[in-house]
């Protein structure tokens, strides 16, 4: 049996920041596994917007830190060619009169606080920025320069390249069936290629967590949630590059947007998708009402986009936990157990501190961020991560 200090599961933008980190600070032996090709999971449907607004303040300061690292990615990584496929636009975020306004508010007060750089707009100043929406019932306007949008799939892969040129091992199309623990210790896992000895494992399943709960018997909360993303196309109000990504709390669906290039606008909805019974990342279907309520929201913020045509769309699962925040470090009773899951749709602007923070804990060293507020303990004790908006899709 070949033996490795760490094994990783899964290889999304989670995993491979993981494997990266653990070769950047020393691990010797690193073995990451999946099923699946690297960043081919949900890694693949992400929107890939990057901001650090959030009104839980933990997640301010882990968006914070990955934002340095997308911002100086190549350098990050060591690497000249190396690309997270950054488009620095800034990021906009509108509230109407009602109740996400103090909310809003609040948050953009913490932002500050921890020393994000920020902007309180009128309308004028927002129409300069985003000249394709109105703004006539805009009661608060934030924004957000060191913000924009990346490529997810790109950055997963960035990763595991550096990982691999770190030292690390990465089989694809390899699938993990079973922990192999003794005495309540890892010593390694079971897998579809035989067996391999650790005594260390990090599970980065993502929506595939449940099978770890299976393997350890303990109750890991998480939901697979299918969304749909649209991007429409309109000739006559193109939103470029150089519009900020926006999230509209006036809409009905929270909806957020951001340039999807060409002519093209992306837009996807900021609450509650469709509930799946089974971890199935496969594209669903997009109901002809679906695009029709979005479409109508859409255009009611930017007008013109009311004759505007779909010229792509497709769906991708969210792990949603009870308050929609990630589970991070060790899992209590098991030793050499670590996980990393939960993203609940806004875990690719994490990924780099996250990805630091899992390879410090599992290797015993400090964690660059406490990692207590995210333990699995919360969901037993109620100390959940709840944001100023409550708890739910904006977190
Ligand atoms: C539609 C959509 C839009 C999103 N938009 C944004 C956004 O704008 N900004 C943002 O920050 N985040 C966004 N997210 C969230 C973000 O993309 C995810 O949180 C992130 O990509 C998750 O990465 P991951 O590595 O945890 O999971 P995944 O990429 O799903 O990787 C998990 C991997 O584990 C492997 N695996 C699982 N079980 C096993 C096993 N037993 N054996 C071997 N391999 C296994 C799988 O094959 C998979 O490759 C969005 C997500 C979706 C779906």
């Amino acid at each position: 049996m070949n033996t490795y200090d760490v094994v990783v599961i899964g290889a999304g933008v989670v995993g491979s920041s993981v494997a990266y980190h653990l070769s950047k600070l020393g691990a010797k032996s690193v073995l990451v596994l999946d099923r699946a090709t690297i960043g081919a999971g949900t890694t693949a449907q992400s929107s890939g917007i990057l901001r650090t607004h959030y009104s839980v303040k933990e997640n301010v300061e882990l968006a914070h830190k990955s934002w340095s690292v997308f911002n100086d990615f190549a350098a990050y990584l060591g690497d000249d060619e190396a690309s997270c496929g950054l488009v620095k636009c800034g990021y906009m975020i509108v509230a109407a009169e009602g109740d996400k306004l103090e909310p809003l508010r609040a948050s953009l007060d913490q932002q500050k606080a921890q020393g994000i750089p920020l902007e309180i707009l009128d309308t004028a100043q927002a129409r300069e920025r985003m000249p394709i929406a109105r703004f006539d019932d805009a009661a608060l306007i934030g924004y957000e320069p060191e913000a924009g949008f990346a490529d997810a799939y790109l950055t997963a892969t960035s990763f595991a390249r550096a990982a691999r040129r770190g030292g690390v091992t990465i089989r694809e199309n390899v699938s993990v069936n079973q922990l192999l623990m003794e005495n309540g210790k890892v010593v390694g896992v079971s897998t579809s290629i035989g067996d391999f000895a650790a005594g260390t494992v990090i599970s980065t399943q993502n929506i595939w967590t449940p099978e770890l709960a299976g393997w350890t018997s303990k109750t890991l909360p998480v939901a697979p949630e299918r969304h749909a993303v649209l991007a429409l196309e309109c000739a006559e109000a193109p939103y470029t590059f150089a519009m900020p990504v926006f999230k509209d709390l006036a809409s009905e669906g929270m909806l957020y947007y951001r340039s999807y290039g060409g002519n093209q606008m992306l837009v996807s909805e900021g609450v509650v998708g469709e509930k799946l019974s089974v971890a199935d990342p496969e594209q669903g279907d997009i109901p002809m009402d679906y695009v029709v309520d979005v479409g109508t929201q859409v255009a009611q913020r930017f007008p013109a986009y009311e004759t505007a045509g779909i010229a792509s769309s497709w769906t991708g699962v969210y792990d949603v936990t009870p308050d929609w925040n990630p589970v991070l470090g060790a899992l209590p009773g098991i030793e050499g157990l670590v996980v990393g899951y939960g993203f609940s749709g806004h875990g690719f602007k994490l990924s780099p501190t996250v990805g630091k923070v899992l390879a410090q804990a599992a290797l015993g060293l400090p964690t660059d961020v406490s990692l207590e507020p995210y333990s699995i303990e919360r969901f037993a004790t109620g100390a959940l991560l709840t944001g100023k908006y409550g708890l739910g899709a904006v977190s």
